[in-house]
């Protein structure tokens, strides 16, 4: 079957698809672009509106021939909103914004599906590429994927996140929230000798909490989890008063906690929570936490029938073994994660997301294409 896979159509679908800006939270035009290629190669597509309006999740479904499993390929069609120049085919590389990350990768799931869609059908359950477009932070955090799975009815049994890996195997990854603490008195700012003795001083709260949050980071890292390392609390902002010699008002500081596996989100924020109450009481500050998840952590066992399916498959196609790896970076199969749907990540390699200039080959794409193809017939042998 992976002899099928047609590198010119495949490009063509790529290049099509990274010619149609998409930037997060703004898909429609891509979806509805690649829910029509979906469609002419035979799949039963559904354009999924009602809850985002601007980022339809595209479904497309492909039905073999006798009972089996829903396996999904996943992917998303937004992209980073950084400018970028004019998207082109050179040669073997594709070079514009999402040709890595990764509209690339959706042309290889695409064009598997075409391979599947052209044969007698003959295989058992279902193939179904679900595409959408709320995936990028700060403005995307899944909630399309999430809504897909947990309010639409939608289920699978397996997924294929058609990004992150390459070439090598995550086992697992870290969950991500972001954390935004503002730590404020209650008035106005006032000159420093006009303020009354006492009044609390968000600046130096701000200080104790930056301390404490140090001391959890030291803590956390003092244990290495297996695959992910040691988990962490980072900071990226801290802002806070106007002016030389004014009591400031308030002091905001802002960034990342990351977890292992195996520990809920409730669980990271009742932690943070605990730490902080203490410092408002000394310090007489408000301290208002706003921790948000962004991905939960992930893991699969290395040896479930998928993970060996996809490791089989790599193999065949490459001649190379996948090695075993963790990863810090949070993505979508987390969400599958979450909804009890075994999932592993797989996709083509590129160069410079988010960066200024993004490129993937396309024998890279055609080598995900094959591997995606490889993996369903190992899942269904
Ligand atoms: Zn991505």
């Amino acid at each position: 079957m992976v002899d099928r896979v047609d590198r010119e159509r495949l490009a063509s679908l790529a290049l099509e698809l990274v010619e149609v800006p998409s930037p997060t939270g703004d898909t429609a035009e891509v979806a509805r672009l690649y829910g029509r290629r979906l469609a002419e190669s035979g799949l039963e597509v559904e354009l999924l509106d009602e809850a985002f309006s601007a980022t339809p999740i595209v479904v497309g479904r492909l039905r073999g021939g006798k009972p089996g499993p829903t396996v999904v390929l996943n992917g998303h069609l937004d992209t980073v909103p950084i400018p970028h120049e004019p998207p082109r085919l050179e040669g073997d590389v594709l070079v514009g914004r999402g040709a890595a990350d990764m509209k690339g990768a959706l042309a290889s799931a695409a064009e598997a599906a075409r391979v599947l869609a052209a044969s007698d059908r003959s295989f058992p359950g279902e193939v179904v590429i679900v595409a959408i477009g709320l995936h990028e932070a700060p403005t995307g955090r899944g909630e399309d994927l999430s809504y897909l799975l947990g309010e639409t009815g939608f289920t699978a049994d397996l997924a294929i996140v058609c990004e992150l890996g390459g070439h090598a195997f995550p086992v697992a990854h870290m969950g991500q929230a972001t954390v935004e603490l503002t730590i404020s008195r209650p008035g106005m700012a006032t000159h420093e000798l006009q303020t009354p003795p006492g009044t609390p001083h968000p600046l130096f709260a701000a200080g104790r909490v930056i301390e404490a949050l140090a001391a959890l980071r030291a803590e956390l890292a003092a244990t290495e989890h297996e695959w992910v390392g040691a988990e962490t609390i980072f900071l990226g902002e801290v802002h806070g008063g106007d002016f030389y010699n004014r009591h400031p008002t308030s002091c905001r500081i802002v960034g990342t906690r990351r977890w292992a596996p195996g520990r809920p989100f409730d669980d990271i924020e009742a932690e943070l929570r605990a730490l902080l109450a203490p410092l408002a009481e000394e310090t007489g500050c408000e301290i208002e936490l706003d921790c948000r998840l962004v991905r939960d952590a992930y893991r699969i066992d290395p040896e479930h029938e998928l993970a060996l399916a996809l490791r089989h498959a790599y193999r065949d196609v490459t001649g190379d073994e996948l090695p075993l790896v963790g990863l810090k970076v949070v993505a979508d199969g987390a969400i599958f994660h979450q909804a009890g749907i075994p999932t592993v990540y797989h996709g083509p390699v590129g160069s410079g997301a988010h960066a200024d200039v993004e490129s993937i080959t396309v024998s890279e794409l055609e080598r995900a294409a094959k591997v995606y193809l490889r993996t369903l017939e190992w899942l269904w042998t």
